[in-house]
Protein backbone atom coordinates (compact mmCIF):
# COMPACT_ATOMS: atom_id res chain seq x y z
CA UNK A 1 0.00 0.00 0.00
CA UNK A 2 1.37 3.15 -1.08
CA UNK A 3 -0.02 6.15 1.38
CA UNK A 4 -2.23 5.99 4.29
CA UNK A 5 -4.23 9.47 4.12
CA UNK A 6 -6.73 10.33 6.59
CA UNK A 7 -9.52 8.86 5.02
CA UNK A 8 -8.11 5.12 5.41
CA UNK A 9 -8.42 5.36 9.42
CA UNK A 10 -10.96 3.53 9.60
CA UNK A 11 -10.55 0.85 6.78
CA UNK A 12 -7.13 0.00 7.11
CA UNK A 13 -7.45 -3.21 9.12
CA UNK A 14 -9.91 -4.57 6.59
CA UNK A 15 -7.47 -3.24 3.90
CA UNK A 16 -4.72 -5.67 5.36
CA UNK A 17 -1.66 -4.64 3.85
CA UNK A 18 1.73 -6.34 4.01
CA UNK A 19 3.99 -3.32 4.07
CA UNK A 20 3.15 0.35 3.55
CA UNK A 21 5.01 2.98 2.04
CA UNK A 22 4.78 6.35 2.36
CA UNK A 23 5.13 9.50 0.24
CA UNK A 24 4.86 12.29 3.08
CA UNK A 25 3.68 13.33 5.80
CA UNK A 26 0.88 15.52 5.28
CA UNK A 27 -2.63 13.99 6.25
CA UNK A 28 -3.61 13.07 3.24
CA UNK A 29 -0.93 10.68 3.06
CA UNK A 30 -0.29 9.37 6.20
CA UNK A 31 -2.79 10.32 9.31
CA UNK A 32 -4.63 7.06 8.20
CA UNK A 33 -1.63 5.31 10.38
CA UNK A 34 -2.59 7.59 13.67
CA UNK A 35 -3.78 4.66 15.46
CA UNK A 36 -0.77 2.46 14.55
CA UNK A 37 -0.03 -0.25 11.08
CA UNK A 38 -0.86 -3.83 10.81
CA UNK A 39 2.38 -4.42 8.80
CA UNK A 40 5.68 -2.71 8.74
CA UNK A 41 6.08 0.77 7.59
CA UNK A 42 8.63 2.39 5.01
CA UNK A 43 9.50 6.22 5.03
CA UNK A 44 12.01 8.51 4.50
CA UNK A 45 14.16 9.88 7.89
CA UNK A 46 12.90 13.65 7.47
CA UNK A 47 8.97 11.68 6.89
CA UNK A 48 9.32 9.80 9.94
CA UNK A 49 9.97 12.90 12.29
CA UNK A 50 7.05 14.52 11.23
CA UNK A 51 4.83 11.32 12.79
CA UNK A 52 6.88 10.49 16.19
CA UNK A 53 3.54 10.39 17.93
CA UNK A 54 1.70 7.55 16.01
CA UNK A 55 2.20 4.19 17.64
CA UNK A 56 3.28 2.32 14.85
CA UNK A 57 5.70 -0.54 15.88
CA UNK A 58 7.60 -1.69 13.16
CA UNK A 59 9.50 1.61 11.27
CA UNK A 60 11.45 1.17 8.42
CA UNK A 61 13.86 3.67 6.84
CA UNK A 62 13.40 4.04 3.32
CA UNK A 63 16.66 6.09 1.91
CA UNK A 64 16.37 8.42 -1.35
CA UNK A 65 18.02 7.05 -4.63
CA UNK A 66 18.50 3.45 -2.41
CA UNK A 67 16.21 1.28 -4.49
CA UNK A 68 15.10 -1.87 -1.83
CA UNK A 69 12.92 -4.26 -2.13
CA UNK A 70 9.45 -4.67 -0.26
CA UNK A 71 7.64 -7.80 -0.40
CA UNK A 72 9.09 -8.45 -3.71
CA UNK A 73 8.57 -5.44 -5.11
CA UNK A 74 11.27 -2.74 -5.52
CA UNK A 75 10.74 0.61 -5.09
CA UNK A 76 13.06 3.66 -5.63
CA UNK A 77 12.80 6.99 -3.27
CA UNK A 78 12.97 9.98 -5.46
CA UNK A 79 12.36 13.23 -3.74
CA UNK A 80 10.41 15.75 -5.17
CA UNK A 81 9.44 19.35 -4.78
CA UNK A 82 6.13 19.38 -2.85
CA UNK A 83 6.17 21.20 0.55
CA UNK A 84 8.81 22.32 2.96
CA UNK A 85 7.34 21.17 6.07
CA UNK A 86 6.67 17.61 4.31
CA UNK A 87 9.56 16.89 2.04
CA UNK A 88 8.14 14.32 -0.16
CA UNK A 89 8.98 11.76 -2.50
CA UNK A 90 8.17 9.99 -5.88
CA UNK A 91 8.44 6.46 -6.13
CA UNK A 92 9.93 4.38 -8.75
CA UNK A 93 8.41 0.76 -8.26
CA UNK A 94 9.79 -2.15 -10.08
CA UNK A 95 8.55 -6.06 -10.61
CA UNK A 96 11.34 -8.08 -12.69
CA UNK A 97 12.68 -6.67 -15.68
CA UNK A 98 9.38 -4.79 -17.53
CA UNK A 99 7.46 -3.13 -15.07
CA UNK A 100 8.10 0.28 -14.00
CA UNK A 101 5.90 2.60 -12.50
CA UNK A 102 6.63 5.96 -11.43
CA UNK A 103 4.05 6.89 -8.77
CA UNK A 104 4.10 10.57 -7.11
CA UNK A 105 0.44 11.73 -5.84
CA UNK A 106 1.90 15.02 -4.84
CA UNK A 107 4.52 17.04 -6.97
CA UNK A 108 6.21 20.58 -7.83
CA UNK A 109 9.20 18.57 -9.69
CA UNK A 110 11.21 15.95 -9.71
CA UNK A 111 14.66 16.48 -8.78
CA UNK A 112 16.23 14.05 -10.50
CA UNK A 113 13.46 13.56 -13.32
CA UNK A 114 15.75 11.77 -15.81
CA UNK A 115 16.99 8.94 -13.84
CA UNK A 116 13.12 8.48 -11.94
CA UNK A 117 11.77 7.91 -15.03
CA UNK A 118 14.03 6.54 -17.42
CA UNK A 119 12.25 3.03 -18.84
CA UNK A 120 8.95 3.83 -16.86
CA UNK A 121 5.88 2.59 -18.62
CA UNK A 122 3.72 3.84 -16.09
CA UNK A 123 3.66 7.56 -15.06
CA UNK A 124 1.03 7.79 -11.86
CA UNK A 125 0.76 11.63 -11.10
CA UNK A 126 -0.93 14.62 -9.78
CA UNK A 127 -4.59 15.26 -10.92
CA UNK A 128 -4.68 18.29 -8.52
CA UNK A 129 -4.82 20.79 -11.30
CA UNK A 130 -4.83 20.58 -15.40
CA UNK A 131 -3.49 23.71 -16.88
CA UNK A 132 -2.65 26.05 -14.23
CA UNK A 133 0.65 25.67 -11.85
CA UNK A 134 -0.59 25.41 -8.05
CA UNK A 135 3.11 26.41 -6.92
CA UNK A 136 4.49 29.15 -4.30
CA UNK A 137 7.63 29.88 -4.11
CA UNK A 138 9.40 29.76 -0.56
CA UNK A 139 12.79 29.87 1.42
CA UNK A 140 14.38 28.72 -2.36
CA UNK A 141 12.18 25.85 -2.83
CA UNK A 142 8.60 25.50 -5.22
CA UNK A 143 5.92 24.15 -3.02
CA UNK A 144 2.88 22.99 -4.48
CA UNK A 145 1.54 20.96 -7.78
CA UNK A 146 2.63 20.93 -11.52
CA UNK A 147 -0.08 21.09 -13.68
CA UNK A 148 -1.11 17.69 -15.70
CA UNK A 149 0.18 19.41 -18.75
CA UNK A 150 3.74 19.99 -17.67
CA UNK A 151 3.73 16.07 -16.28
CA UNK A 152 2.56 14.88 -19.70
CA UNK A 153 5.96 16.86 -21.30
CA UNK A 154 7.95 15.05 -18.44
CA UNK A 155 6.54 11.83 -19.61
CA UNK A 156 7.27 12.67 -23.27
CA UNK A 157 11.16 14.32 -22.86
CA UNK A 158 11.40 10.87 -21.08
CA UNK A 159 9.38 8.91 -23.61
CA UNK A 160 6.89 7.12 -21.05
CA UNK A 161 4.23 5.79 -22.44
CA UNK A 162 1.44 5.75 -20.42
CA UNK A 163 -0.20 8.16 -17.65
CA UNK A 164 -2.36 7.90 -14.95
CA UNK A 165 -3.61 10.86 -12.67
CA UNK A 166 -4.60 10.44 -9.25
CA UNK A 167 -5.33 12.49 -6.01
CA UNK A 168 -7.53 15.16 -8.36
CA UNK A 169 -8.46 18.50 -7.37
CA UNK A 170 -12.04 19.85 -7.80
CA UNK A 171 -11.52 21.00 -11.83
CA UNK A 172 -11.17 17.29 -12.19
CA UNK A 173 -13.39 15.73 -10.00
CA UNK A 174 -16.19 17.61 -10.27
CA UNK A 175 -16.28 17.45 -14.03
CA UNK A 176 -18.32 14.69 -15.25
CA UNK A 177 -15.44 11.34 -15.40
CA UNK A 178 -16.17 10.27 -19.04
CA UNK A 179 -15.90 13.89 -20.12
CA UNK A 180 -12.66 14.88 -18.28
CA UNK A 181 -11.41 11.23 -19.36
CA UNK A 182 -11.79 12.42 -22.75
CA UNK A 183 -10.00 15.70 -22.02
CA UNK A 184 -7.09 13.81 -20.49
CA UNK A 185 -6.69 11.67 -23.43
CA UNK A 186 -6.84 14.24 -25.85
CA UNK A 187 -3.88 17.02 -23.49
CA UNK A 188 -2.09 13.11 -23.60
CA UNK A 189 -2.35 12.83 -27.17
CA UNK A 190 -0.41 16.15 -27.55
CA UNK A 191 2.53 14.72 -25.86
CA UNK A 192 2.32 10.69 -27.73
CA UNK A 193 0.98 10.14 -23.85
CA UNK A 194 -1.88 7.44 -23.40
CA UNK A 195 -3.71 9.01 -20.48
CA UNK A 196 -6.40 7.83 -17.81
CA UNK A 197 -8.20 9.17 -15.20
CA UNK A 198 -7.96 7.58 -11.81
CA UNK A 199 -11.15 6.33 -9.85
CA UNK A 200 -11.46 4.65 -6.49
CA UNK A 201 -11.07 0.82 -7.40
CA UNK A 202 -9.52 1.20 -10.49
CA UNK A 203 -7.31 -1.73 -11.44
CA UNK A 204 -4.73 -2.39 -14.04
CA UNK A 205 -2.89 -5.95 -14.98
CA UNK A 206 0.78 -4.97 -15.79
CA UNK A 207 2.81 -6.87 -17.80
ZN1 LIG B 1 1.08 16.79 0.09
ZN1 LIG C 1 -1.85 15.11 -1.14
Amino acid sequence: MVDCGADWLRHLRRVAPHAIVLTHAHPDHAFGLAHGAPCPVWATEVCWSSLTRFPIDERRVIRPNRPLTVEGIRFTAFPVEHSVLAPAVGYRISVGRATRIFYAPDLVFIVDRASALRGVSIYVGDGATLTRPLVRRRTGHLIGHAPVTTQLEWCRDAGVPRAIFTHCGSAIVRAPHEEMSTHLADLGARCAVAVELAYDGMSRVLR
